[in-house]
């Protein structure tokens, strides 16, 4: 009878000591765990942080690039102080663009780019999804941005360089046309969201 209470009690400690084991082994894990979060976190906020910086800069440089195509002159012969402010020629150059249809007006000093804008813009018919004010928006926008485009094109076609118009062309050209009607199709440009940069003639 001893014996078999002398077994019974080294079976508790038995399972007394696989408890603290378990024990033990559970708050090392839940440890383990709890450093792994901090660390997760604490490079989740340096992403963030580097993110954050990232498109700081961008915005940075995306205003300083505004600023400079607000304040350039878009004229050759600038002194070497003032580049933005030349008072030669004009130094705008317009790019035909492969499309067929697309023109690029760009200036070299300051970067500026303004696109023609895209033909089908000025369709008075709703497109899905666009409320008729949203189109009215999308045409007014349309007609402004054709007469400063029209702006442009007529600073560049007053310059002459030795008798001829300056123009570059890509030498390539692809019209997609409507296998059907013949009509051509206008493909939408990556660019057509973006809002272009002031002009000063
Ligand atoms: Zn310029």
């Amino acid at each position: 009878m001893a014996k078999a209470a002398l077994q019974e009690e080294q079976a508790e400690d038995l399972d007394l000591e696989l408890k603290r084991t378990q024990l033990a082994e559970a708050k090392l894990r839940l440890e383990l765990t709890k450093r792994n979060l901090e660390e997760f976190e604490a490079a989740e906020r340096e992403r963030e942080r580097n993110k954050r910086q990232t498109q700081f800069q961008l915005e940075t440089e995306t205003q300083n690039l505004r600023t400079t195509q607000e304040q350039c002159l878009h004229k050759q012969g600038a002194p070497c102080r003032r580049p933005l402010k030349g008072t030669k020629e004009s130094a705008l150059r317009l790019i035909k663009l492969p499309d067929g249809f697309s023109m690029v007006i760009h200036c070299p000093i300051c970067r500026m780019k303004v696109f023609s804008p895209h033909p089908d813009d000025r369709l008075t018919a709703r497109r899905e999804g666009e409320t008729e004010a949203q189109m009215q928006a999308r045409i007014a926008k349309f007609e402004a941005d054709t007469a400063r485009f029209r702006e442009l094109l007529a600073v560049v076609e007053s310059i002459e360089v030795g008798g001829d118009a300056v123009e570059l062309d890509t030498g390539t050209e692809v019209t997609f046309r409507n296998a059907r009607t013949g009509n051509p199709i206008y493909p939408r440009r990556a660019w057509d969201q973006q809002t272009a940069p002031v002009f000063h003639a």
